[in-house]
């Protein structure tokens, strides 16, 4: 199976997740590695991260965090994640993370987030969180 087949399912897997969330934010996250599903995770209102006090960030869980929380350190070095939002009227809507997802994503060894973004011409684009 093409890469391409497999990051269109992890993907729609977030997508479905993301309809799934009962806040007015809908982000649905996928955390891969070698192409396999290591965790998911949505945003929540009723859990934040330590991470996100001491930033200053108490309001929700972002699904980002929510996918990484709970999985081995080891497991998560070089892990890829994919982002999805769906907007109320169930179109896509822009799902790149936040400043503050992004350091505790580099902190936490991330390789690489796929995000779903409007504006770009494929609606999907990606940022490699760590260099290597
Ligand atoms: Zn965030």
């Amino acid at each position: 199976m093409a890469y391409a087949d497999i990051e269109s399912r992890f993907f729609r897997l977030a997508q479905a997740i993301s309809r799934t969330v009962p806040d007015r934010v809908k982000i649905g996250a996928v955390l891969t590695k070698n192409r396999k599903i290591l965790s998911v995770g949505f945003n929540r209102m009723d859990k934040t991260h330590t991470a996100m006090d001491r930033l200053g960030c108490k309001k929700r869980l972002h699904a980002e965090l929510s996918a990484v929380i709970g999985v081995r350190w080891s497991d998560v070095q070089g892990a890829v994640l994919f982002l999805y939002r769906t907007m109320r009227n169930g179109k896509l809507g822009m799902s790149r993370p936040c400043c503050h997802c992004q350091i505790i994503l580099r902190n936490a060894g991330i390789r690489r987030v796929y995000y779903t973004d409007p504006s770009h011409p494929n609606s999907v684009d990606f940022m490699d969180i760590r260099g290597r």
